[in-house]
């Protein structure tokens, strides 16, 4: 095998390792590890002595990646900073960059993309069922496909375990998406295994006793007295949400709904001044959408995204003809992101500069505060 490029060798590390992980461990080694560890072997840093053992290896990779691997293999899009390994599993940086970069990107053998694949697959689902509700909605069901989309996306966000018979309590009626479809988007659970989900990132993994979710850097403390952390109650048919669907909506969405939640509550008080909040207006082209007394209307999106760098370049102004035109509109950065990454705001404030026209970008904490400050001046009769 020839690799054209220096950054291939790098995504045959990463495709390789997963595949050798998913098989447990056993021999014998994908090809495409033993690829590129023959690479890595004759251009390993000098000062770092090529391990002897397949343990030893995987130990390696688990340091960041500038320590050892030659600064040409690296690709751009991948931090320097971390490692492809973290205790055990894929690390979080070599999951985003497979998720992301990989799946989108041209060269890579038709036989690796196998395990990537079903990333796409189950995104690809997910895609197919919004797409088949997009044709209803601009046809003529449109109030009835949004609620549907609703139900959809929150029914994901809030169950990463399910059952069949919930998904038919939910599903047995709607118009536009079947029960089948819906349960596409999970797998089944082993009778003999415990099961762990955080509230605040969905689907947790143990590993030795110790539980680990999607992305510890955002969050990162799973210790099972935590009280947002449980066990999953042992049910027949017991089923868990696919990987991709778990990266792409669960995870994002859960910051999604709190921020509604905590709006929607505001919509109860008197005297009325936040008068409604739209969950994914218009099947999702943002994320809220606020309507004011006095007629004004916000909107929103929510941003989860760990890296400000990443997310400064799909930064686009948000849709705003028809029902989603809005005065003002908003990208509300999670209190994760910002927890991690102190000056996440100014890195992507000299990005959003570029577009036409202005949208804030604001954390969620003073977020919240502007939507209380909107509602105390429109209760004092003045204007924002
Ligand atoms: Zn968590």
């Amino acid at each position: 095998m020839v690799t054209s490029n220096k950054t291939e060798f790098f995504d045959y590390l990463v495709i390789g390792s997963k595949e050798y992980l998913e098989r447990d461990k056993k021999y014998p080694y994908p090809d495409l590890l033993r690829h590129a560890m023959n690479s890595l072997a004759l251009e390993i840093k000098q000062s770092i002595p090529f391990p002897k053992t397949m343990n030893g290896f995987l130990k390696l990779l688990e340091e960041p990646v500038k320590d050892w691997c030659p600064s040409s293999f690296i690709p751009k899009e991948f931090d320097r900073d971390f490692g492809l390994m973290d205790e055990g599993s894929l690390s979080e940086e070599a999951n985003d960059y497979l998720a992301e970069v990989l799946l989108e990107k041209g060269g890579i053998p038709e036989y690796a993309r196998a395990s990537i694949k079903q990333l796409a697959i189950d995104n690809s689902k997910f895609t197919k069922t919004l797409d088949q509700l997009r044709d209803v909605y601009n046809d003529i069901d449109s109030e009835i496909a949004q609620q549907e989309y609703l139900s959809l996306r929150r029914f994901l966000i809030e169950n990463p375990y399910t059952t069949p018979s919930q998904i038919r309590k939910v599903f047995m009626r709607t118009k536009h998406i079947s029960t089948e479809e819906v349960g596409e988007l999970y797998e089944e659970c082993q009778d003999n295994q415990t099961y762990w989900y955080c509230d605040r990132c969905g689907v947790l993994t143990e590993k030795h006793g110790k539980l680990k979710g999607l992305k510890p850097r955002l969050c990162g403390n799973h210790h099972k007295d935590q009280s947002y952390v449980h066990q999953v109650e042992r049910e027949t048919g017991l089923l868990q949400i696919k990987d991709g669907i778990h990266q792409r909506v669960c995870f994002p969405g859960i910051p999604e709904l709190n921020l509604y939640s905590a709006l929607a509550e505001l919509t109860e008080k008197p005297p009325d001044c936040l008068q409604q909040v739209k969950l994914y207006p218009g099947l999702d082209r943002y994320d809220l959408q606020l309507r004011f007394s006095d007629g004004t209307v916000w909107a929103i999106d929510i941003k989860d995204v760990r890296d400000p760098y990443k997310l400064a370049k799909s930064l686009k102004p948000l849709y705003g003809e028809g029902s989603l035109r809005y005065d003002e509109s908003f990208y509300v950065i999670s209190d994760r992101c910002m927890a991690n990454y102190p000056d996440y705001l100014e890195i992507l404030r000299q990005a959003a500069k570029q577009l036409p026209n202005a949208t804030h970008v604001v954390s969620e904490k003073s977020f919240k505060i502007r939507v209380n400050d909107k509602i105390a001046k429109l209760q004092k009769g003045g204007t924002i």
